[in-house]
């Protein structure tokens, strides 16, 4: 039987990434050492053209179907490079059996065209739903014509029937949430303020029938022209769950693919994550958002975090095999607005618990595995030593040790008695446990692969060994060789 391989999710961007259009390239040349990483899958940024056109690192999503191709927003190039060279990155995953997954905006458009006058009520930005003063004239950015394209791929203009509002008035220079007449903002999404549709941008009305049918036959394309193997769907919490239930089954259906699937629902909350996965009918993963979180606080609680309440609250605990474990992206980073990076010092740890562990499937972030030169970062300490690991030695059942404030760990007893691994950490002091790694191990040598503990245990005749690890730190122990 072949051995299916740990599936290793690559975040294939950072935020800072220069605006030289050469980042295909990079990658490209990067994707046979990606595969020996151990890189299964790899996430690319937005490949079209945003509004701020070379610039746009992708989410203010201009024109879908410009890869790279048209001259539009001042460049034909996006940050990223051409569309040419982005099938070229893709067709070099390919060849490395690394599966490609698209990052699809379908929130909202910016940048458009024209402007145009529409009837609107600008509503209370803490609720949604209570207007502030009534229906009357704006002058919204709403139609999109795409001059330069003329038509080609799609003869779709979009208009402002085909969105449910914007934040901004031409007209009065005024900014705020309006709500166009004759709309209302679509159901099953989040409930903060009021109702959370709402993100940026002219907003999709993503129960209007042209607006469905044509990101339906965007997706057919794109899937098509990219060769993609799943995607990476953004702000999912404004959208209507209803959508992308109907969207991912329809490209399903199409391609007879399993087409890996991963939403962001950007919340600690995660029942709200369990409410939208049975919404979505488990049709996509969602990143582990409650998990981040925690390692954002244990990075900062000076060891005062409770270790056995690791994994309490989490979607790994709470539904594992729709959970995608990170550490960090390209909004948590530092410098981006969501100020929820990790601690340095945690990330080594934070990432062995993510690469080792069965539950999850572990997502890699590009800077911190090149590093982020924009803000003197160096790559993380061992993620490429962890991510091989996570290849050749974790593997079989796991024996979990959530029982200390400070030190805890887990086993992977491994296929062969070559192979397994006992890893332990604190966020305090130093120390060790009494861990399980199998009796097939008896009388057998582990030694701390990173190099942090110098001395081998020797496993009992009942399987355990006294495992050990520095303060502040994490050993992964494996057999000698
Ligand atoms: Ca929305």
């Amino acid at each position: 039987m072949a051995k299916i391989k740990n599936r290793t999710l690559l975040q294939g961007f950072e935020w800072y990434l220069p605006d030289d259009g050469e980042h295909w390239n990079r990658l490209k040349k990067e994707a046979p050492a990606l595969a020996k990483a151990g890189v299964t899958h790899i996430w690319l940024p937005p490949a079209y053209k945003g509004q701020g056109g070379i610039h746009d690192v992708g989410y203010g999503t201009y024109d879908m179907y410009d890869l790279g191709e048209f001259d539009q927003k001042g460049s034909v190039k996006t940050k990223y490079g051409s569309k040419k060279e982005y099938l070229s990155c893709i067709k070099a995953m390919h060849e490395e059996k690394i599966e490609v997954l698209g990052d699809i905006v379908f929130n909202h458009r910016m940048g458009a065209d024209e402007t145009e006058v529409v009837r609107a009520s600008r509503m209370n930005s803490g609720n949604r739903n209570e207007t502030w003063d009534g229906y009357h004239e704006i002058e919204a950015w709403t139609r999109f014509t795409y001059p330069a394209r003329k038509g080609k791929y799609s003869k779709m203009q979009w208009n402002y029937t085909h969105f449910d509002g914007v934040d901004y008035d031409a007209r009065t220079g005024q900014n705020g949430v309006f709500l166009f007449e004759g709309k209302h903002w679509d159901d099953e999404v989040d409930g903060e303020n009021g109702n959370f549709d709402y993100l940026m941008g002219a907003d999709f009305d993503l129960e209007h029938p042209e607006v469905i049918n044509e990101l339906t036959a965007f997706g057919k394309w794109y899937t098509d022209m990219a060769q993609l193997d799943g995607y990476r769907l953004d702000a999912v919490k404004h959208m209507d769950a209803a959508f992308y239930r109907n969207w991912l089954s329809a490209m399903r259906e199409y391609t007879k693919k399993e087409m890996f699937t991963v939403g962001e629902f950007w919340s600690p909350d995660v029942w709200k994550l369990k409410s939208y996965i049975d919404k979505t009918c488990g049709e996509m993963s969602l990143f582990d958002v409650p998990l981040h979180f925690k390692f954002h606080r244990i990075g900062t609680a000076n060891s005062g975090f409770p270790m056995t309440q690791l994994f309490a609250g989490t979607l790994t605990e709470a539904d594992s095999w729709h959970s995608v474990t990170f550490v960090e992206n390209h909004d948590t980073q530092p410098g981006q607005a969501l100020q929820s990076s990790v601690a340095p010092w945690f990330k080594p740890i934070a990432y062995a618990l993510i690469l080792l562990q069965e539950r999850g499937v572990p997502c890699v972030f590009y800077g911190d595995l090149y590093g982020i030169p924009h803000e003197n970062l160096a790559p993380v300490t061992h993620l490429e030593t962890l991510m091989k690991l996570r290849q050749s030695h974790a593997h079989g059942p796991e024996h979990d040790y959530y029982n200390d404030d400070n030190i805890v760990g887990f086993t992977r007893e491994g296929e062969t008695v070559k192979k397994g691994l006992a890893l332990l950490l604190s966020d305090g002091a130093g120390g060790s446990k009494r861990m399980y790694v199998g009796t097939q191990h008896a009388g057998q040598a582990f030694i701390d692969i990173l190099g942090n503990c110098p001395e081998e245990v020797v496993i009992e005749g009942d399987g355990n060994g006294v495992f050990r690890t520095e303060g502040g730190n994490v050993s992964v122990w494996i057999p000698k060789k």
